[in-house]
């Protein structure tokens, strides 16, 4: 169901990607950059929650300051917060509260988990949210009000540190960014991608036309989709996808073409 393209047999010939119950595995956090200077996060994962929808998917939320503090790192050593974009599960960790369907009854949001990060996200997203109250998007008690006095914007071609630079990726929502990090001082020509949700799974390296049921654009997605892959057959090039269960990162091959019969002129 969330890829309505892939219906009905479009995983036949993908189907070491999905677990032994046929389902599609997703993982879901943030991506740590340290530069000399800089302790930078790239999204906020899902925030402690544990919900079930059921027939559709399991969330189970929870680790990110663990995970943080066994890279020796408290929230107060964060200074950059960026968000690829403001669906729900990019923006758990904003404050305290995590919103779940489940949720008994609203806890108080005390305030932000990073309260020392500059905390950015693209104008045209910030633009699309302000105000509503969708299940997907960043709620309104526990995101965007807390966010509202803080954030702030950086859009298509920002260096937000050196080396780290963001690259418009809109499609899956209208101010979606990605973004290249590479080495400052050029002498290492290899560079990391974190790709957002311009892909939600390594399926779509391949089956490319296949939109994600969340897109806000599914048309603009798959130009952006296509863009980007073009770009990145490279193998320079190392992705982060964070969605991609089990292998975040990885590299894109070029296509290899297939034989064609051609009878034209074999005689001269
Ligand atoms: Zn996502």
């Amino acid at each position: 169901m969330f890829f309505p393209a892939s219906q009905p047999d479009g995983w036949a010939t993908h189907a070491a990607l999905l677990d032994e119950r046929g389902w599609f595995p997703v993982s879901i956090g943030s991506f740590l950059v340290r530069t000399p200077e800089r302790v930078i996060l790239v999204d906020l994962g899902l925030g402690t929650v544990d919900f079930s929808i059921p027939g559709v998917a399991d969330f189970h939320g929870g680790d990110l300051l663990r995970a943080l503090a066994a890279e020796g790192l408290s929230p107060v050593d964060v200074d950059t917060v960026i968000y690829t974009h403001l669906h729900h599960d990019h923006v758990g960790w904003t404050t305290n509260v995590a919103p779940a369907p489940n949720a008994r009854e609203a806890q108080r949001v005390s305030g932000l988990t990073f309260a020392r990060a500059r905390h950015l996200v693209s104008k045209a997203e910030w633009a699309h949210w302000a105000g509503t109250a969708e299940l997907v998007g960043p709620d309104p008690v526990a995101v965007q009000a807390p966010l509202a006095t803080v954030i702030d914007h950086i859009d298509d071609g920002a260096e937000v540190a050196p080396g780290v630079r963001i690259l418009a990726t809109p499609g899956h929502t209208p101010g979606h960014s990605s973004l290249q990090v590479t080495d400052p001082s050029g002498s290492d020509p290899s560079r990391v991608i974190i790709l957002g949700d311009v892909m939600h799974c390594q399926v779509q390296v391949t089956e490319s036309s296949w939109t994600f049921a969340f897109d806000v654009d599914p048309d603009q997605g798959v130009v952006t989709r296509e863009q980007l892959l073009r770009k990145l057959e490279d193998e320079r090039t190392v992705l982060a996808g964070g969605h991609f269960a089990g292998n975040v990162f990885g590299r894109v091959l070029p296509a290899i073409a297939r034989r064609v019969w051609s009878s034209g002129s074999v005689f001269g």
